[in-house]
């Protein structure tokens, strides 16, 4: 069995096809070395070896240490020195380096081979005595902490103490007698904490370095961050023993970081910073500030040649933006490691735009090479870039709503948008929100509450508007004008600012950088579309894949249709009726205690509905509009203040105690189970066929002016046929009537929402009658798992943190139950009407794993709020290849 791969002198047993044993850093190693890039030689310990590790109680077996002693005598050979040999020292990194990157989490240890007697050797063969000196110090620190656990802040006093016995101020004020004073404190400390003396033995210093790699794949903090990136199934880290090579040899030598292209703009520029006369640390640990690129070219440009020949050779090799460390030993160029680059999502659409056109990757490619997460952010403000660094979170809550944004905090929607009004930004800090702070949501620039999942009305409500907002923020205490964010105590007018896409809440006013919607975005996009359009599948007869959206008012279609939306997949009606001149209809029509008052109550709604239809309809002209009828219970519509108690009073003629009375009975102990969806339509058939009167009529009033219209008319929270069966009746009776009155011809469908368990169940019986099917994921996710969408927030940080859920299915369907029961309900309702349309209006249309179930299970369309429209349209076209 081989567990140790060699790499040096243009020749590397690994490749880099090999990451998930070699781990990306010393595949990548091995592939640059064969591809003659100058990388000083070295060896990786697989991955495999740290699961064995592990099996075997923190052991090796004999042949891998036979493997790896056989493997440092090649290094030694291949670099002409020899570990612990005082005349001739080779100094080793080891480095960790797992396949999938896990920044900063695991541990790294430089200089291996430092002891008493190669410390001078080293000395005298640099004529630098204070860097042999410094690098058996720096050595000592790292391996001592590293290694063994000695606290680093105790070797940072004893540092501290000798600068400030010297009188300087700067490290590098210290002279080699100074730091030969050091590495004797140093020293004197490891053997006081480990009751040793510090290893001489080099062969002890690598195994003890080995052992700490290894180790540190077990370490908190990458336990933490597997968690957290859902990194799962590797093997664990590999090791790559390197030979060092020092940028710190005088001013013909140095050390830098580069990217192949701009990883901020994606601009085709090379882009980096270096130091010259450095370590790798040094850049980092930001004592001095690195110069540009440019500066090398003018300085040095023999060796800024021979980079950006590395750069263009590793960019069209892997053909990908590259992220690449050199270091410079006396004039020679060291490559050190190369990876795919980070970058921003701006920088990730020109990155894949300009490589297609330069004939590196397929369009196909190109589209797999941005996140739906990179789309996002182009879309949104973000938290400047150097305030997030400056800036810790001081609450996290759910990312309900993507974007930053920052304002005065409120407590209440009639202030938010008062101060709104008087042109005051402001931030809506509530336990929760209701229908009746839609003003107040609209009005502030994001929303902030302390309960909540990602269903509930905050969530969804901001999603549909846009607003950046965090939801279920548990640290959030709100008392009157007050409220305590971890403890910390803010006023009505503070300053917060929220990370609608992390969750994060800071303290104070940060910089934001507006979204940008280039024409390269534009370009990208119509990429996306081409591949997702074209798609073909066996089990959906229709070409393509759609992308609708979620949108109640004429603005909102018309904000989705400029995202490209391909029609609306969820109108929610009762939005419509929180508006003035709607709402005191409505409420009439609710108190009302005859069919006969209802009926005229309802008539004053009628032409305000048909006026909202006749806007949406215009909007998505030649498009699908799938309309819900009333869906939620009656009492979300009746929390009034006196003063509307009493008009409410006055223009019904009811008197006051008998409206309290009436809203009374419509009180619920489980209203998201109780009176709402169409069992509102089967105790008042006339309130759905005053709305499918609005909406026919509408669609016929557009139609007739020479616009072609689509109409689908929902019911929603069907369970049983007979439900739709009886609504369909009325609806038809209602809508044919109206079109025949028109005298225009417009067709319309009929068809429901598969939301309630049961009805997924008999979707081909349900199929007999609907015409479509609309997967309403969010109550579907409620009722399968009996969780309740309003309440989820209390108890979802527990499951997630149990790893009981991966993610909450609230935002990211869960396939594997609530998912049986989608490909169920589409199989059957395919097989009673083959040419059935099958879409999802949950939230979870927006989310891109579950697209990409939503494709695989043969549905027609996704539908998700305008916002989320450009990300699902990259997301369906990823599904499709
Ligand atoms: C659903 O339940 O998934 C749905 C879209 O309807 P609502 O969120 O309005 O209940
Ligand atoms: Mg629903």
């Amino acid at each position: 069995n081989k567990y140790v791969y060699f790499f040096g002198n243009g020749m590397a047993e690994g490749a880099a096809s090999m990451r998930e044993l070699l781990g990306g850093k010393g595949a990548n190693l091995a592939e640059m070395t064969s591809l003659g890039i100058p990388v000083p030689a070295g060896f990786t310990i697989s991955t495999e070896v740290c699961q064995l590790y592990y099996e075997n109680g923190r052991s090796y077996t004999d042949e891998i240490v036979k493997q790896v002693e056989e493997n440092l005598i090649r290094l030694e050979k291949a670099m002409g020195h020899e570990l612990g040999n005082p005349d001739n020292p080779l100094f080793v990194s080891v480095r960790s380096g797992a396949a999938i990157s896990m920044p900063g989490m695991m541990e790294t240890i430089l200089n291996l081979g430092m002891n008493d007697e190669t410390v001078v050797g080293f000395a005298s063969q640099t004529s630098n005595e204070r860097l042999a000196w410094d690098s058996y110090r720096r050595f000592i620190q790292m391996y001592g902490s590293v290694a063994k656990d000695i606290p680093h802040h105790d070797f940072e006093e004893i540092l501290a103490a000798l600068k400030k016995e010297k009188g300087v101020e700067l490290d590098t004020e210290l002279d080699a007698e100074d730091l030969k004073e050091l590495v004797s404190r140093y020293k004197e400390l490891y053997k006081r904490v480990k009751g040793e003396d510090f290893p001489q033995d080099t062969k002890v210093q690598l195994w003890g370095a080995i052992d700490a790699v290894f180790n540190s794949w077990e370490n908190e903090r990458a336990i933490k961050y597997r968690q957290i990136n859902n990194i799962k199934g590797l093997k664990g880290t590999a090791v790559n023993v390197q030979a060092m090579v020092f940028g710190n040899f005088g001013e013909d030598s140095g050390t830098g970081v580069c990217f192949s292209r701009d990883p901020s703009t994606g601009e085709n520029v090379f882009y980096g910073e270096f130091l010259m006369n450095a370590q790798g640390e040094d850049v980092v640990a930001g004592i001095r500030t690195p110069e540009k690129l440019s500066t090398l070219a003018e300085k040095n440009p023999e060796i800024y040649r021979q980079l950006e020949d590395v750069k263009n050779r590793l960019e069209k090799h892997y053909k990908d933006m590259q992220d690449m460390e050199f270091t410079i030993e006396h004039g020679k160029l060291y490559i050190l490691q190369t990876r795919n680059g980070k970058r921003t999502g701006r920088a990730a659409v020109k990155i894949a735009l300009d490589m297609h056109k330069e004939g590196l990757i397929s369009r196909e490619e190109a589209v797999m090479r941005v996140t739906p997460a990179q789309i996002d952010q182009l879309l949104h403000p973000m938290i400047a870039a150097s305030d997030r660094k400056s800036n810790k979170a001081i609450a996290k809550g759910l990312n309900a709503s993507p974007g930053a944004a920052c304002g005065k905090i409120v407590f209440t929607a009639s202030e938010a948008e008062k101060e709104a009004e008087k042109g005051e930004k402001v931030i809506l800090v509530r336990k929760e929100t209701s229908p009746e702070d839609i003003g107040g949501m609209h009005a502030a620039q994001g929303i902030l509450t302390s309960t909540g999942g990602m269903t509930s009305h905050a969530a969804v409500v901001a999603r549909g508007m846009g607003k950046p907002s965090v939801v279920g923020c548990k640290d959030v205490v709100i008392d009157g004008d007050s409220c305590l964010i971890s403890g910390q105590s803010f006023n009505k007018g503070d300053w917060v600012t929220i990370d609608g896409g992390t969750g994060e809440v800071f303290a104070g006013r940060l910089n934001l950088v507006p979204p940008a919607i280039t024409d390269e975005l534009k370009e990208f996009l119509s990429w996306v579309d081409e591949i997702r359009l074209s798609a073909k599948r066996k089990n959906c007869p229709e070409k393509g894949f759609k992308v609708r959206t979620n949108a109640d008012t004429p603005e909102d279609a018309r904000k989705a249709r400029d995202f490209g939306a391909e029609g609306i997949g969820l109108c929610r009606t009762e939005h419509m009726f929180f508006e003035k001149g709607k709402i005191e209809a409505f409420r009439e029509m609710i108190i009302a205690d005859s069919e006969i008052s209802r009926k005229k109550a309802l008539e004053k709604i009628l032409p305000l509905q048909k006026k909202d239809f006749t806007g949406i309809f215009k909007e998505m002209a030649g498009l699908p509009v799938t309309i819900r009828l009333l869906d939620p219970p009656l009492h979300e519509f009746v929390h009034m203040s006196h003063s509307e108690l009493e008009e409410l009073s006055m223009t019904s003629g009811i008197p006051q105690d008998v409206i309290r009375q009436r809203i009374d009975a419509l009180k619920e102990q489980n209203p998201m189970l109780g009176h709402r969806g169409c069992r509102l339509g089967i105790t008042y058939p006339e309130i759905y066929e005053m709305q499918a009167e609005a909406i026919l009529s509408a669609a016929c009033e557009v139609a007739v002016s020479g616009e072609s219209v689509i109409p689908e008319i929902m019911i929603p929270l069907v369970g049983s046929v007979k439900e739709l069966v009886y609504l369909k009746e009325r609806i038809v009776a209602v809508a044919d009537r109206v079109i025949a009155s028109y005298g225009a011809t417009v067709t319309y469908k009929v068809g429901t929402m598969i939301e309630v368990p049961r009805a997924a169940l008999v979707a081909d019986k349900i199929a007999e009658h609907a015409e479509f099917f609309s997967f309403g994921t969010n109550d579907l996710t409620q009722m399968t798992f009996g969780f309740s969408r309003d309440d989820v927030g209390s108890f979802l940080p527990d499951y997630l943190k149990l790893d009981m859920f991966e993610v909450d299915p609230f935002a990211s369907l869960d396939t594997e139950g609530v998912g049986q029961l989608v490909a169920l309900a589409a199989q059957r309702g395919r097989n009673t009407r083959p040419d059935i349309k099958l879409g999802i209006c949950g939230e979870h249309g927006g989310d891109p794993s579950s697209i990409e179930f939503c494709y695989k299970t043969g549905l027609n369309y996704v539908s998700c709020s305008p916002y989320r429209v450009p990300i699902a349209r990259l997301a369906a076209a990823q599904a499709v290849i």
